[in-house]
């Protein structure tokens, strides 16, 4: 028996030694409810489930929290709306904090639809159920079954117990760091000079020269591994790429394609890399970038499109109607049609010294992984567009105080107005404009900054050890030099921008002008930032993701 409103685990807790089952979690104040939907969970999943059900949010959290510190796993939250005191809504945004990776769903009265159609945004709820839920084989298993195989298939891989030692300024410590968050790969933070990270590599049998060091689950140390070795090594075989290859692959796959997507390094491509979109249509109240790429590539897994992750294209050729791409490891695959979506990388600051740092306290859009070790210090950010805005909003809920440097007399020409008014609130940051950095000066790490004042020509050095650049981006197509037509700055052009003022396109023999997307080459197209005159957003790159899949269906059905 349990007291009115305690949790109550059905299905009996994990034995010694043996892994416990994954729980789902499920709350409702009504005790004839509760009771009857964790019979009916426990009815189908109850052998490979630990179900665990409460009468209050606040049981419900408490439950959880008692589960964190056994170290379990949670898939599944399932959560009553109308709830006294804390309803289904305020439960589940205070549970993401416990388990941001567990599945979440609302259980509601139709007349409260409105309500769990708005938590789609607050809690980036990924179902609502209307009651009654019978059959429970119609309405309540399918939804549970499709819960837990996207939690599956995005967060319970083997590898929570994935350690990385490393050294707060190791260039390649940050690098790995960045990779793994970004794959969300779950991994333990261990500095290499502290107690517990000089007992790991004392046991890994290394003498810490190379770092970072990775212990997988199963307690095997690599030392200093490539993307592509701990990509192999935690079982990512499935992540994403730009939202224009994203969107490309949702679209080609689901219009019965055969479609690959392939990536070079990280997830989510730039838009992987943004704390909070806001202007993404249908998302009101923002969504992190990663969020949207993972929803991505679970999207296009889904419709079957093949994603091959950790390879570099490094080639591109056209025999007949085949269109051969090449990757960096010597292989290729053979192709009738593809669309590029390499989108663009940073462009790097020139002054003195800041080269050598990199990575060592100057970073180039890593401000998410970073913000922890930020915690308390002073930092700085150079750019005045919106990527720098963001950062500087992130940052500025742990660092001590955040100062943007941008060169123009004002961050409103280049900004949204709703960053500029987010900045001009938060007190703790600082905005230099007309200044630029002169130098970055430090033994190992960056330690100080001399700053210019580019009306004066005064400097001035400060003590600095965060900076994070945000100042702008240039497409790396070098690879596709000779092959297709691209701008004096490398962006590849489509269509009517082939012609500009000429009738007709250097190379191009077909009797049909270069459709929309389309390069110089006939089906070889272009989609998101890599394109000549591209918007540079995240919606925009979708869309043009899928309208190069049209066009593609078009060039097939007349080749
Ligand atoms: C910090 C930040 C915040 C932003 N915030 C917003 C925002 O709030 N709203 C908005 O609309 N836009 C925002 N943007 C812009 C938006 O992210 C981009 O417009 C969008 O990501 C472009 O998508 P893409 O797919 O064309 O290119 P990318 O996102 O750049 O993706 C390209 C992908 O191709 C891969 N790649 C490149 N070359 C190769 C190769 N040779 N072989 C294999 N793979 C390769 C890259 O690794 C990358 O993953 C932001 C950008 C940044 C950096």
């Amino acid at each position: 028996m349990t007291a009115p409103g305690a949790p109550e685990a059905a299905g009996g807790l994990a034995g010694p030694g043996g892994p416990a089952r994954p729980v789902i979690l499920t709350v409702d104040d009504d005790p004839g409810v509760s009771r009857a939907v964790a019979r009916d969970l426990r009815r189908k999943y109850g052998e490979r489930h630990r179900i665990v059900r409460a009468e209050s949010g606040d049981a419900a959290l408490d439950a959880l929290r008692q589960i964190k510190l056994r170290g379990e796993q949670v898939a599944v939250l399932l959560a009553d709306y109308r709830m006294p005191e804390m309803n289904g809504i305020e439960f589940l945004e205070q549970a993401m904090d416990i388990y941001p990776g567990a599945r979440r769903a609302l259980l509601t009265a139709y007349a409260d639809t409105g309500a769990a159609i708005d938590a789609i945004n607050v809690v980036d709820l990924d179902y609502y159920l209307l009651k009654p839920w019978d059959p429970p084989e119609e309405k309540l298993y399918p939804v549970v079954d499709s819960l837990l195989e996207s939690w599956l298939s995005a967060d319970h891989r083997p590898v929570e117990e994935l350690k990385v030692v490393g050294h707060r300024w190791s260039a390649r410590s940050s690098e790995v760091r960045e990779f793994l968050a970004r794959n969300q790969v779950p991994y333990r933070w261990y500095p290499s000079d502290e107690a517990e990270g000089k007992r790991l590599l004392d046991a890994a049998e290394t003498d810490g020269m190379t770092l970072p060091v990775v212990i997988t689950p199963d307690g095997e140390p690599l030392v200093g591994p490539s993307d592509a070795e701990l990509a192999g090594r935690v079982g990512l075989a499935t992540t994403p790429s730009g939202p224009a290859g994203l969107g490309a692959a949702v679209y080609g796959a689901s219009e019965g394609l055969r479609t690959v997507l392939v990536e070079r390094t990280a997830t989510g491509g730039q838009a992987g890399q943004s704390s909070r979109i806001e202007n993404y249509l249908g998302f009101p109240d923002g969504v992190s970038g990663a969020q949207l790429t993972d929803r991505a590539r679970r999207q296009a897994t889904k419709f079957g499109a093949e994603l091959l992750t950790t390879r570099e294209v490094t080639g591109l050729e056209v025999h007949g109607p085949a269109r051969i791409v090449r990757f960096s490891d010597g292989t290729a695959i053979h192709a009738h049609a593809v669309i590029l979506a390499t989108g663009v990388a940073y462009r790097q600051l020139a002054a003195p010294g800041c080269n050598d740092l990199t990575g060592t306290g100057v970073f180039y859009g890593s401000a998410l992984t970073e913000a922890t070790g930020c915690t308390g210090h002073d930092v700085y950010i150079v750019g005045g567009a919106n990527s720098a805005g963001q950062a500087a909003v992130y940052l500025s809920r742990t660092a001590r105080s955040v100062t943007i440097l941008v060169r123009g007399p004002s961050l409103r020409k280049s900004m949204s107005h709703y960053l500029v008014e987010q900045i001009e609130k938060i007190p703790s940051i600082t905005v230099r404009t007309c200044t630029e950095i002169a130098e970055a000066h430090g033994d190992g790490h960056l330690e100080r900054l001399t700053l210019r004042d580019r009306n004066t020509g005064g400097t001035e050095v400060v003590d600095a050890q965060w900076l994070f650049v945000f100042i702008g981006a240039a497409p790396l197509t070098g690879w596709l030099d000779g092959v297709v037509h691209r701008d004096e700055r490398g962006f590849v052009l489509t269509g009517p921008d082939l012609a500009a003022g000429s009738e007709r396109v250097a190379g191009w023999s077909l009797d049909r002008a270069p459709y929309h997307l389309e390069t110089s080459v006939p089906g070889i197209f272009v989609a998101g930032d890599v394109r000549a005159e591209s918007a540079k957003r995240v919606a925009s790159a979708v869309g043009e993701g899928a309208m190069a899949v049209m066009l593609v269906h078009r060039y097939l059905e007349r080749a």
